[in-house]
């Protein structure tokens, strides 16, 4: 059986941004994942998605994004990014490998693959994201629904729903861009469970992100004591915020009821729906740690900023909030990964 120092799960920004950082350690990581290529979930989101973060906010440690850097880059340029950060790695990426689940054998941790291959390793950095695990809510009478359902994950472009009357459930920023883009082939709704609250992308001509990172909002520590993420902010040059005005999407309450395809409105009104688009986020995706004992009920981690509560050799990066409004994102996952990975190497040099 293969034994290893440190095994990092997921071949994302998350994932490269660890093994980089345990590079820096002078340690050789081996990266597992499933899929082809190591850039993560991003080939799989939507078509027209470009960054809320310019350029030159949008990069990991030791590599600039490159190019324009006050433009938004699109997906495709954050693939390529990503596929040139882990060719630099000097990493031993191994793609179509799944982790199956871990457990502990003799104080090392027990890695099953889905060949049913084994490895041991004595650290563990779980850094598989949250795409494989849409969220989807117990909303009123959806189950009902004879229509089609679809989450965010699975959508990609506006023309297959052409013609069509389409829900999309959501308050954040997937929400809007998908309802104002379906709007132009569809007549669409923005069912909203909460405030959609709008911040401008760029106030008093400069981007957001360069007055959050200025203020330090951006790295504030209270990860820790949130207990449940705060509503997401509208990122918006101010078209989505027009195209709700104009009614395309039109914005309302979630529907009370559904009967078949009918929904009914919280004013009573009713109406034939064909699709319902659900834009209602994501959950850790970490199942192969559950027979480890390491997360909660929901299947949330057990952790503390990062390195594991239960399992001192495990560690996580690219959490929402893990330690900070950035922590989930291009431009702050390589400081949580780096400060998670010290801890971790302090934890393994003292066994
Ligand atoms: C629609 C959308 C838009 C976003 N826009 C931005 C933005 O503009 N700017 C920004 O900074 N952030 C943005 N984010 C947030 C965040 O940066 C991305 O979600 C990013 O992809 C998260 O990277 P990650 O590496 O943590 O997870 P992922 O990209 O999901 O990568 C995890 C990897 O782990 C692999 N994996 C999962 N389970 C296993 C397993 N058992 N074994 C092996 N491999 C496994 C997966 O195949 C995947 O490749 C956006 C997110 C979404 C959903």
């Amino acid at each position: 059986m293969e034994h290893v120092d440190v095994v990092v799960i997921g071949g994302g920004q998350s994932g490269l941004a660890a093994a980089h950082a345990l590079r820096e350690q002078g340690l050789a990581p081996v990266i597992l994942e499933v899929s082809e290529q190591p850039a993560g979930s991003w080939p799989r989101y939507y078509d027209s998605l470009t960054l809320f973060s310019p350029a030159a906010r949008s990069s990991l440690p030791g590599l600039p994004f490159g190019g324009d850097p006050d433009r938004y880059p699109h997906r495709d340029e954050v693939v390529a990014y990503l596929l040139r950060y882990a060719e630099r790695l000097d990493a031993d990426v191994r793609t179509g490998t799944r982790v199956q689940e871990v457990s502990m054998s003799d104080g090392a941790f027990s890695l099953t693959l889905e060949t049913g291959d084994r490895m041991t390793a004595r650290g563990v950095v779980a850094a598989s994201g949250t795409f494989g695990r849409p969220h989807r809510p117990a909303l009123p009478g959806l189950d009902d629904f004879t229509g089609t359902v679809l989450h965010t994950a699975e959508y990609r472009r506006p023309e297959p729903l052409a013609g069509q009357r389409v829900v999309v459930v959501g308050a954040g920023n997937s929400a809007t861009q998908i309802a104002a883009e379906l709007a132009a082939h569809a007549r669409v709704t923005l069912a909203a469970r909460h405030p959609v609250r709008f911040a401008r992308q760029r106030p008093l001509g400069r981007d957001l992100h360069w007055w959050l990172q200025r203020t330090g909002l951006d790295t504030l520590p209270v990860g820790r004591f949130l207990r449940t993420p705060p509503t997401q902010l509208v990122i918006d040059d101010g078209r989505y915020r027009a195209a709700v005005a104009a009614g395309a999407p039109d914005l309302r309450p979630v529907f009370s009821a559904i009967d078949g395809t009918k929904a009914t409105w919280t004013d009573g009104a009713t109406e034939e729906i064909d699709t319902i688009v659900l834009a209602t986020g994501y959950r850790p995706d970490l199942g192969y740690l559950r027979p480890l004992g390491a997360l909660d009920a929901d299947g949330h981690p057990r952790h503390r900023e990062g390195l594991s509560t239960t399992h001192p050799g495990l560690a996580y990066v690219g959490l929402e909030w893990q330690r900070s409004l950035s922590s989930n994102t291009l431009r702050g996952v390589g400081r949580d990964a780096a400060r998670v990975v010290r801890r971790l190497i302090a934890h393994l040099g003292a066994r």
